[in-house]
């Protein structure tokens, strides 16, 4: 109904607004970092089981969704049970394991886009064929205490240039309502939020998501003309 009353109303450039029906595979919450605003992770949830993955592609066929939002814990191989899990199932590394999954999805006629956080050129280069876009939010543009070393803003515009370099389809995204000092979520202040427009521009990623930093639901996600964000 909101698309709608936007596409009628000709909201913005006059541009339609669309969106694709999107399932979330969460391929493990497991995480080794502590970001302060994170409702995400887990410590010791290992990975998404083979019968979880079989529900998840009937309930997706089941709604009709078109992409499969493929997401994790930032590294979550740093952990040791995760390696022991990745080994005990067959799986080289995580990577293989994301592409097996990929694979899995886009059998099922899903077209799968991947979210892990921050990537080396050579991974993103090996993940290229599995996925149809990979993405990861630059959040801010800013550093703040209490996040993961991995969420430093310079690293992560490094991880978008490398997905340049790789030539992947790549998306990012801010965290809306982040504050100057602390990290928190709820301010008001749009000078960090205009930093990280300005960023993402600049690194020709001029339409992007707004996530609210809770983890977005699974269900319905609205896409601009680049694709999910
Ligand atoms: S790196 Fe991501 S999953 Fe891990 S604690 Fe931070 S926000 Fe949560």
């Amino acid at each position: 109904m909101l698309l709608k009353a936007v596409n009628e109303e000709g909201w913005g450039s006059g541009s339609p607004v669309t969106y694709s029906r999107s399932l979330t595979f969460v391929l493990t919450h497991d995480c080794p970092w502590h970001c302060s605003y994170c409702g995400f992770r887990t410590d010791a949830e290992g990975l998404l089981s083979e019968a979880n993955l079989d529900k998840l592609l009937a309930e997706a066929a089941g709604q009709g969704a078109k992409e499969a939002l493929l997401i994790s814990g930032e590294r979550p191989d740093s952990l040791p049970h995760i390696r022991r899990e990745l080994e005990r199932r067959g799986f080289s590394d995580f990577w293989d394991f994301a592409n097996q999954v990929a694979d899995r999805c886009a059998g099922a006629g899903l077209f799968p886009h991947g979210n892990f956080g921050r990537m080396a050129e050579e991974e993103l280069i090996r993940l290229r064929p599995h996925f149809v876009s990979m993405g990861m939010m630059l959040e801010s543009a800013e550093d703040h205490f209490r996040l993961a070393p991995e969420k430093k803003a310079a690293g992560r515009i490094a991880g978008i240039e490398a997905a340049g370099r790789a030539g992947v389809a790549f998306t990012s995204g801010i965290l809306v309502g982040w504050v100057r000092l602390g990290g928190k979520l709820g301010g008001s202040d749009p000078g960090p939020r205009c930093n990280v427009h300005l960023a993402l521009d600049h690194l020709g990623l001029g339409d992007h998501g707004l996530w609210s930093g809770r983890q977005r639901p699974p269900g319905l996600v609205a896409v601009g003309p680049s694709g999910l964000s």
